[in-house]
This record gives C-alpha cells, sequence and structure tokens, in this order.
C-alpha cells in the first residue's frame, strides 16, 4: 500500500506545466487511489467528500435548482431529512414516499437507502428505475458486498464511508458512486469549486478498511441474522428489524425508560452511536430521532466480537428491561 500522500501542492513538470496533480483541492493521489478502488467495487466512477452529509449537500446542489422535489424514503437515516430541511431556504422541498413501492410522480430526484436505517427496509429498486428522476442510493448499511445499486438501475450511490467502508470508527468520510463519467466530472468540478474536498488521511484509511471490507461484512451479517434470530425469541422483545443482509438491525422493547435501562446494562456492546465499525454498539434512537421512531427502539450494530458472546451480552442486559 501506498503511503498517505498529505502534500497540498506537486510541482509542475519541466515544461512548466500542470501534471496529474498540483494543488489538492483540485486531486490528490491517496484520495484518487481510494476513489478508484471504491469504483471498482461499486462498478462505476467514485468520488470521495468529507462525510456521508457532505456528499449529499454536493449531490442535491449540484444537481437541483430551488423549487425541485426530492422524495426521499420514509424512516431513513434521519440526518439526510435533517440536511433536506437545511437546504430548505435556498427553495430545496422533500416529500417522504414508502420505498417498498413507487416513488410519487413530479419530483426531480428518488432517494433510497438500502436498508433503511434504522427501519431497516429494502427499497424497490425496479419502481425506482422506471420513474424519469434519477435516483440516488444510500447503500451505506448493504456495502458493495451486498448490493451493487447501479446494476438495478440507479444512478448514484451514496456511502456514509465513515460506517462499514473505512469500517473502524476513524474516519470520516462520504462518498458518491455515478453511473454515468459525464455526471462524475460535472460534479468534481462542482466539489473543486465549492471546496468539499477528503482529506488524504482519511482516504488513506478507506484504502486500509476496503482491504477487509468483504470478510468484516460477512461476519457482521452473520453476526447480525444470529442476534435477530435470538431476539425474535426473547419475551423481552416486541419486534426485531433485520433486512436479512449486514450488520445492522433494530428491534422494540416495552418503552423509552426499559430501552435506557437496556442500552447502559451491556458491557461488551459500546453504548455510542453510528454503525460498522469492528466494534458493537447500540443505542436508543428516541434521543436523536423523536417521535419518529418508537420511544423502545435499540439499534445495534454488529462488530466482530464472538456472536454467543453478544448474545450473551444482550441477554444478561435484556433482563433489565
Ligand atoms: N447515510 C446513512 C445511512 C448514515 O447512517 C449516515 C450516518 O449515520 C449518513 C448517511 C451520514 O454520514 P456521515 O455521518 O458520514 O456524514
Amino acid at each position: 500500500m501506498e503511503p498517505v500522500d498529505r502534500s497540498t501542492i506537486w510541482p509542475y513538470d519541466e515544461r512548466g506545466e500542470p501534471g496529474q496533480f498540483y494543488y489538492s483541492r483540485y486531486g490528490s493521489p491517496t484520495v484518487a487511489e481510494a476513489e478508484a478502488r471504491l469504483g471498482e467495487l461499486d462498478g462505476g466512477e467514485a468520488l470521495l467528500f468529507p462525510s456521508g452529509s457532505g456528499a449529499t449537500t454536493a449531490l442535491v446542489l449540484a444537481l437541483l435548482k430551488p423549487g425541485d422535489t426530492i422524495a426521499l424514503a420514509e424512516g431513513c437515516y434521519f440526518g439526510t431529512s435533517v440536511t433536506f430541511q437545511t437546504l430548505a431556504k435556498w427553495g430545496l422541498r422533500y416529500v417522504e414516499f414508502d420505498q417498498t413501492g413507487s416513488p410519487p410522480d413530479g419530483v426531480q430526484l428518488v432517494w433510497l437507502e438500502a436498508p433503511s436505517n434504522p427501519f431497516l427496509t429494502m427499497p424497490d429498486l425496479e419502481a425506482a428505475a422506471a420513474h424519469a428522476a434519477p435516483v440516488v442510493v444510500d447503500s451505506t448499511a448493504a456495502t458493495p458486498v451486498h448490493l451493487r445499486p447501479l446494476e438495478h438501475g440507479a444512478d448514484f450511490v451514496l456511502h456514509s464511508a465513515t460506517k462499514y467502508l473505512a469500517g473502524h470508527d476513524d474516519a470520516l468520510l462520504g462518498a458518491i458512486v455515478f453511473r454515468s463519467p459525464a455526471a462524475a466530472d460535472e460534479l468534481r468540478t462542482f466539489r473543486t469549486r465549492t471546496g468539499i474536498v477528503a482529506a488524504a488521511d482519511p482516504a488513506w484509511l478507506l484504502l486500509r478498511g476496503l482491504k477487509t471490507l468483504e470478510v468484516r461484512v460477512r461476519r457482521q451479517t452473520e453476526t447480525a441474522s444470529a442476534l435477530a434470530e435470538r431476539l425474535r425469541g426473547h419475551p423481552k422483545v416486541r419486534i426485531v428489524r433485520y433486512a436479512g443482509i449486514g450488520g445492522l438491525l433494530s428491534f422494540d422493547v416495552a418503552d423509552g425508560d426499559a430501552a435506557r435501562r437496556v442500552e447502559t446494562s451491556t458491557r461488551l456492546i459500546v453504548n455510542a452511536t453510528s454503525l460498522g465499525g469492528v466494534t458493537s454498539v447500540m443505542e436508543s434512537r428516541h434521543r436523536w430521532e423523536g417521535d419518529r421512531v418508537p420511544t423502545g427502539l435499540l439499534r445495534l450494530s454488529a462488530g466482530l466480537e464472538d456472536p454467543d458472546a453478544l448474545w450473551n451480552d444482550l441477554a444478561a442486559a435484556l433482563k433489565k428491561a
């Protein structure tokens, strides 16, 4: 693996002409290498951004204009709707719809999430691809190990690379993978001009993470499936949501107090936010999302610990529910 290149400048050639890299806002070797690798995984052309939310902002600002409306999958990552609300004063609108069916007419962009976080529904990609508007799939929780949305008619794949792709809870990064090289070029120019540019260090951590992506995600999927099944048979658990792929699941206990007792009682599973890292984390989502989620909803991201040890930890914590 190449060492990280933190330079912001590279010399012009002997004729005084800029080479491939000259100023890091326009492009840099470590970021470009990580983009090439991710592009191969998702089957398109990838661009990196400083976070998943930064990628979301860049994409909608570059594609849409004031008065345009996004059809947003209901129950998807709540921060995406917060980003769109923040952009409302620039004339951006969104409507929510059930992504297991067809998107509504009269929208300029369709935004899906596979699977949705924290409700774990899978989008109907075929129905979305039949819509006139371009389709974005936030595939953060599925990863290219389980889903390559461009092969199902999506135009753009979005990742919070902070999660499974980098995978170790030490890099904040976002990515968009494009079906059309021309669209990627347009966004590259937009990125340079607006300065929404990823740094070399997190890109290097992404490169390192991608080397183990497949083994991590396969193991996390096995663990999450096993935990989902055991949770389904637990008397304190009311509902379990799991899409059958990936390491993310959610389940409900009786109410907010029970959820707080459970999340603060685990010893192996860390009571923290985020998902997709090698360490298992669990949290009540009501603290962030309010009444958008049931008060007793707990979101669990399976890490790489021993699955039986995770279940014993969870079962002991559920005694407090
Ligand atoms: N998309 C999904 C599905 C997420 O879970 C998150 C973060 O939790 C984001 C996007 C935003 O990513 P970031 O935190 O890297 O800005």
